[in-house]
């Protein structure tokens, strides 16, 4: 879309965008590119850096301190802003973002799959959090429309009747300030106040639903030496879920890697993973990963003082700002994880990010710039596309809980669903190019579990699977997992 195709739906209008992160950029260039004067207040300091690489190692983001974990960029969102952002995509690639192309490393033992329209799609964006935001960044830095005041922070919200939000007051170095506003994106991620800001104007706070994600990250950071490449594909995945952990590798900009595991609650002991040598352990026990890692090929980068970098309070969370068809505070607009905050593990939150911000665009140019009708139809728009992410992310979670705990589900129909994805479509993704597809439609995005799992041909060819019986599965199984107690031990050994 060029931006003289987008109606200039809010033409002479105010904006404030609270929040410098993903989503807060991705408003931005969306309320912008319809004409709006953008003020962005972000209460971290700018990156005044000049390389990715630079960005990575001295950018302060204590106000989003998953900057430095790995993070995917689904397909879903790259094609978002290959059809739509095409500027902010040639940026990333120019600063060595990774096109991975889902379908040239399939499981092996796949029959060879010919290309089919729809499979352009299934290219993840390979690189670092700090890289993908510093080159949005950039990008939006040079649009006339926005105005980004860094190292100053939001305290709350400012209203006016008929009751309405009409801005903000913030601090920073120049003391309190107050700015008004026809909207204002509450953009601040998973730490947004909003509940608390709206009661403190008078209005009613957002419902909201929080379920823990059930498990504590790990991250470590390496770069491929000089002439060194990424190891071959072998029958060891370079993502798997043990149950007891899980694991994956997440190839990046400037021959960067990043190594997760992600630990269940229900496992403490592995929590040993934030001692380097403990971490090393593991990899090392890993054979889907022991390659990536071997010094001759690769060494660790990033902060010296916390080579592991570690994150629990992970949760899932939903908030309602529209009640009963209604805004709960006309003029605010909520996104991003501020609304629909997901378990890292499935890599959504970027692109649930940048499409809750595409979609305000599309509502405002279908109210014609009002806000309330734009705020209804937002929310509208985003209970379809974004909700169905979330519902899965919570059922997932509250699988991956039980089988960490080992118990086995208690409903009838829990037990049904658990044996088709784990009999049926689990090994399907690895005999069946149909099955495998749908897969990745449902991992980067583009169709939820529901859909992508639940059509006709795919229920069919999974009826197939396991009706050709357990000999036949087993065959397809992946390589068992390293001994779990062996493993810990080792680990607790290492650490010691
Ligand atoms: C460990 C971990 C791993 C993840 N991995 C992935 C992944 O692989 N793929 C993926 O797509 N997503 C991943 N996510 C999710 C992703 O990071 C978030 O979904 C995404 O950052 C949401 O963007 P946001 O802008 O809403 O929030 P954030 O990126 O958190 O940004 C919020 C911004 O608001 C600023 N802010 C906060 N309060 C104020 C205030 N009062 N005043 C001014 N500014 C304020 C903060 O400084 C920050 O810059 C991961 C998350 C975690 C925790």
């Amino acid at each position: 879309m060029t931006e003289t195709s987008i109606p200039q739906s809010l033409g002479d209008r105010r904006a404030i965008v609270i929040g410098g992160g993903i989503t807060g950029l991705a408003a931005a260039r969306v309320l912008a590119d319809r004409g709006a004067r953008v003020t962005l207040l972000e209460r971290d300091p700018d990156a005044t850096v000049a390389t990715a690489d630079e960005a990575f190692a001295t950018w302060q983001r204590r106000g989003a301190p998953q900057v430095r974990h790995s993070h995917a960029f689904l397909g879903r969102l790259r094609s978002l802003l290959r059809d739509r952002y095409p500027d902010i995509l040639d940026g990333l690639l120019a600063a060595g973002a990774r096109e991975l192309d889902m379908l040239e490393r399939p499981p092996v033992t796949l029959p060879p799959m010919e290309y089919v329209p729809g499979d352009e799609d299934f290219v993840a964006l390979g690189c670092r959090r700090t890289t993908f935001e510093w080159v949005i960044r950039q990008v939006i830095s040079t649009n006339p429309n926005v105005e980004l005041i860094p190292g100053v922070k939001v305290d709350g919200l400012t209203s006016a009747e008929p009751p309405r939000v009409d801005g903000v007051r913030y601090h920073g170095p120049e003391g309190e300030r107050v700015v008004h506003a026809d909207i204002v994106v509450d953009a601040s991620g998973r730490g947004s106040r909003a509940p608390v800001w709206l009661q403190e104007i008078g209005c009613p706070p957002p419902e909201e639903e929080e379920k823990p994600s059930g498990v504590i990250y790990f991250t470590r950071y390496y770069r491929l030496r000089e002439g060194a490449e990424e190891p071959p594909r072998s029958e060891h995945p370079s993502a798997a879920d043990y149950n007891w952990i899980k694991y994956a590798i997440f190839p990046a900009d400037e021959n960067t890697f990043s190594i997760t595991f992600a630990v269940p609650l229900a496992v403490p002991r592995l929590k040993i993973l934030a001692e380097p040598a403990a971490f090393d352990a593991m990899v090392a026990a890993i054979p889907g990963i022991a390659p990536w890692a071997d010094p001759e090929r690769a060494e660790p980068i990033g902060d010296p003082q916390h080579p592991i970098q570690k994150m629990g309070g992970l949760i899932n969370r939903k908030r309602a700002f529209v009640v009963e068809g209604q805004p709960l505070a006309p003029g605010f607009f909520p996104l991003g994880d501020a609304v629909y905050c997901t378990n890292p593990l499935y890599g959504r939150g970027c692109a649930q990010a940048f499409i809750h911000a595409d979609l305000m665009g599309q509502s405002f140019d279908a109210s014609g710039g009002d806000p309330v009708a734009a705020m209804i139809d937002l929310d509208r728009r985003a209970r379809e596309a974004i909700e169905p992410f979330y519902r899965a992310s919570v059922m997932a979670d509250s699988d991956a809980v039980r089988k960490a705990e080992g118990r086995p589900a208690r409903r009838l129909d829990n037990r049904i669903r658990a044996y088709f994805l784990e009999q049926g479509v689990l090994p399907g993704t690895r005999c069946d190019p149909v099955i495998y597809r749908a897969f990745l439609r449902m991992f980067n995005m583009f169709e939820s579990p529901e859909k992508a799992f639940g059509s006709p041909e795919v229920i069919l060819r999974t009826l197939l699977v396991l009706a050709r019986g357990r000999r036949f599965r087993d065959k397809l199984k992946l390589p068992d997992p390293p001994d779990r107690e062996q493993t810990i031990a080792r680990c607790e050994q290492a650490a010691a």
